[in-house]
Parts: C-alpha cells; structure tokens; sequence
C-alpha cells in the first residue's frame, strides 16, 4: 500500500506522516550538509503514493533540493538511476505508476475538483498583477509550494488566488479563492452544484494522522489569516492550524478540533468572530470525556479592533499564540 513509507523505511530516512506528506526529521539529502537540530521534522518532504500531486516527489525547504523518489534512491545510496530502479524493483509494491492512475469510487458521490483554469506553478512565475498582490499579504513561495496554492486567470475563478481545502488524505475537497484584482466578492468557495465537503477545514492536510501527534490547533476565520499565523511561528510538528472558512461553527469541524490538546481561537474582533469565539468555547467544553487526562484547553487571540492576522507583525502574532498557550499552561503546571 504505502511504498513511499516503505521506501523511506528502506533508507532509513525516520519521517512522519502528516496529511499527504511525509516531513522528515533530518532531509536526507548530500546536498543539506549539517543539519540543523532546531528544525525538526520541518525541511524535507515527500508526496505520499496517496498524493494526487506528484506522488514520490520530494522537496527540501533549506537546501532547496529535491526531485522524483527514483531520484532520492539514487541520491541517498550513491547509486546511478539503473540500480536505483533495480533497487526500487525488491521493495514489495512497485512505486507508483508514472502516468495511468484508475480512481474507483464505487459508492459516494463523484470527486470533488477544482473549477478549471487553476494553475499551479512556483510564485515567481505568477504574473505580476497575482504575485504583487501575494506579497503584499505576505505570502511566501515556500507557502505555495507547502499548501498547493494556485492561480487562475481564466475560468470562474479568474483573477483569484486559489487556495485548495484538502482532508487530511489530501484530497481536495473545497477552495478559497481571493480576487487579486479588487472583485467585490472577495472570496469565492465551492458552491452547493460542485458538492464540497463542508466539514473540511483548510489545514487538515497538514494535520499528523496520528491523534498523539495532535498538540496545540491555531483556529482562524480565513485561510490567509492562517498563512499569517504559520509564517509568523514557523512550520512545528507541535503546530497545526484550522481556518474555518468564515465565522460558521459546525459540529462536525469542532469535533475534529477537539482532537487537539490545546485550541488556540483566533478569529476576527469582530461580531461574527466573537460569536464564533463564543461557540467553539462551547462546544469544545461540552465535547465527551471529562477525565482531567482529556480535558482540553482553549484560548484566545486578542487581535486590536479593526486588524486582522494579514496586518500584523510575525512578532504580535507570535507573542499572541505564545501568550495563549502560556496562559493556560499555568493553572495545570501544579497539578
Ligand atoms: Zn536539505
């Protein structure tokens, strides 16, 4: 099933599993050198066998290396592209097909996609007009690459940055798309007619699979807020985050945010991002399991009136969320 993983195992590259990437804990490459021990789990990955994208394509954020997983045998064993298909060759399952992938689905209704004419390339080769107004709200081309972020210029989402929703499978399940050209819809989400699925929360795809992996969640209203909030405390396998797609609180996302040790509510100050605020403290307190083990703890961003995550310094936004989890930290220091 896994051959990615399986491979991984086979060079002894220790990685975890988070959505439809693999990050390792050291990236394996020549090319790194020394690695640095504060970045762990955070520079290299590979696309899960499971990734719609490129399956076995790697990437190192620091030594900006990366290629096909045939290309990661050669390079970590020294071998020449031969061996290190040979070598592919004696692990259980073949990697995965090149070209022809069969996607079944033999109950639940057909599979969500993008609308057409979503592209998806490196920033740099945005045109100006998108990648001006990216880099004004502080988006990097290490995000792009990270969250899948495209661009349209053609089709209903023409003039949009496209930022895909996907489960923690990886699947695309819905969009936010962000005019970059003053539109006065601002964003654009799947409609009812392309069947989305609703209770996905952009974020998840990066979520770690695994519950115990599953420590402090940053819940925002929008996805570019939560992009803020990732640039300013750095990728961390200790944190996640969720953007709800609005102020809208649904049962079925909060039951996935209460999945986290910690929650940290960071919505707009605004009306609706109060009332949201308010709901997800209820809801969360009123998830099962009351044992002290499975208490939860929630808290929030102050943002100042008037300003969102995209309009505030790394530092505010970082010194918040430290400040949160600080905060409720204490009382259960003693215990
Ligand atoms: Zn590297």
């Amino acid at each position: 099933m896994r051959a990615v993983g399986d491979v991984l195992e086979r060079l002894g590259i220790s990685a975890e599993r988070r959505g439809r990437r693999w990050w390792a804990e050291q990236c394996p490459l020549p090319s790194h050198g020394a690695p640095n021990p504060a970045h762990r789990y955070q520079n290299w990955f590979i696309r899960d066998d499971e990734s719609e994208e490129r399956p076995g394509q790697h990437w190192c954020f620091s030594c900006k290396n990366g290629g096909t997983l045939v290309q990661l045998v050669e390079e970590v064993r020294n071998v020449t592209r031969e061996e290190a298909r040979a070598w592919l060759e004696t692990i259980g399952d073949r990697p995965p097909p090149p070209v022809l992938r069969v996607r079944f689905d033999p109950v639940g209704p057909r599979r969500f996609a993008l609308p057409a004419g979503v592209e998806f390339m490196p920033m740099r080769d945005w045109n100006s007009v998108a990648r001006d107004y990216a880099e004004r709200r502080g988006i990097t081309d290490e995000q792009v690459e990270r969250w899948g972020i495209g661009v349209a210029h053609e089709g209903r989402l023409a003039n949009r940055i496209v930022v895909p929703i996907r489960d923690l499978r990886g699947r695309v399940t819905n969009y936010s798309a962000r005019t970059f050209v003053n539109d006065p819809v601002r964003y654009l989400a799947a409609s009812e007619r392309e069947r989305p699925d609703l209770s996905v929360m952009w974020g998840e795809e990066q979520w770690s699979s695994d519950l115990i992996g599953r420590a402090i969640v940053v819940v925002v209203e929008g996805v570019l807020n939560g992009l803020a909030f990732e640039r300013a405390l750095a990728p961390s396998s200790l944190l996640s985050f969720a953007a709800l797609q609005g102020s809208d609180v649904d049962d079925r996302k909060m039951a996935k945010l209460a999945s986290f040790r910690t929650v940290v509510v960071a919505t707009d100050n605004d009306r609706a991002g109060e009332k949201a605020r308010r709901e997800i403290y209820a809801a969360l307190a009123r998830a099962p399991g009351t044992a002290d083990r499975a208490r939860r703890d929630v808290g929030h961003v102050e943002f100042p009136a008037g300003s969102d995550a995209c309009d505030l310094t790394p530092e505010f936004l970082r010194s918040e969320v430290l400040r949160c989890v600080g905060t409720i930290d204490r009382p259960t220091a003693g215990r």
